[in-house]
């Protein structure tokens, strides 16, 4: 199956891409991780690359296309991708769909988890993270208690990025970007509506109902 998981930034999209990757042996293609990988390699497009992002550019859907075609055309991958923040707008969405039809395959799952702006608001804003041991806490949610806590409370840092104006811009580019990717898909009767606001292990098991029926 290749699948595609949508949602808001601080959805929690990336601990449930996690939990399927692990549980189906999926490879998660990450368009940010394609990248990196390729500026770390210093192939002679990763050099490109480097370049184009030093300059402050954005990089071209072609160069995206070529990365995400090395993946999709490679036969350890073939029918075992989860899409994660991936495609972004319609011409994306579009292109994954040829690219995926010259190389025998489909997306068969959309799983788009839903979020009220206000949730999103609390889990960003309430994040606070152990700055020693990395475990994360969120002041609404799951609040650092005396008894709870894994290293002292000194350690517990709110993260810089994490201000309610640039949680709402990301939000509202989310909404507006993805709203006619989501109408893609919905016309091919492919997504599956996930309360994204529900405990984890919940979401999670709604998640792997859908997938194992496919
Ligand atoms: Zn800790």
């Amino acid at each position: 199956m290749n699948i595609i998981i949508f949602g808001p930034p601080g959805a929690g999209k990336g601990t449930q891409s996690e939990f399927i990757v692990k549980k189906y042996n999926l490879f998660k293609l990450s368009t940010g991780d394609l990248l990196r990988e390729e500026i770390n390699k210093k192939s002679p497009l990763g050099i490109k690359i480097t370049s184009i992002v030093n300059s402050g550019s954005l990089v071209s859907d072609d160069i995206i296309n070529s990365l995400i075609e090395s993946i999709v055309s490679n036969k350890n991958y073939k029918n075992r991708i989860i899409f994660d923040g991936y495609p972004r707008n319609l011409l994306q969405a579009e292109n994954l769909d040829k690219l995926l039809f010259k190389h025998d395959q489909k997306i068969n799952l959309v799983i788009k988890l839903k979020v009220s702006l206000d949730v999103i608001k609390k889990r960003i804003t309430g994040r606070i993270i152990c700055s020693k041991c990395g475990n994360p806490y969120n002041k609404f949610y799951n609040p650092p208690k005396e008894d709870t806590i894994c290293c002292k409370k000194e350690f517990l840092q709110k993260r810089d990025d994490d201000n309610i104006d640039v949680a709402i811009k990301r939000f509202e580019t989310y909404k507006k970007s993805t709203e006619p990717v989501l109408d893609f898909y919905k016309k091919k009767n492919l997504i599956k509506d996930i309360n994204g606001e529900a405990n984890i292990d919940v979401i999670y098991s709604k998640i792997t109902d859908y997938l194992s029926v496919l």
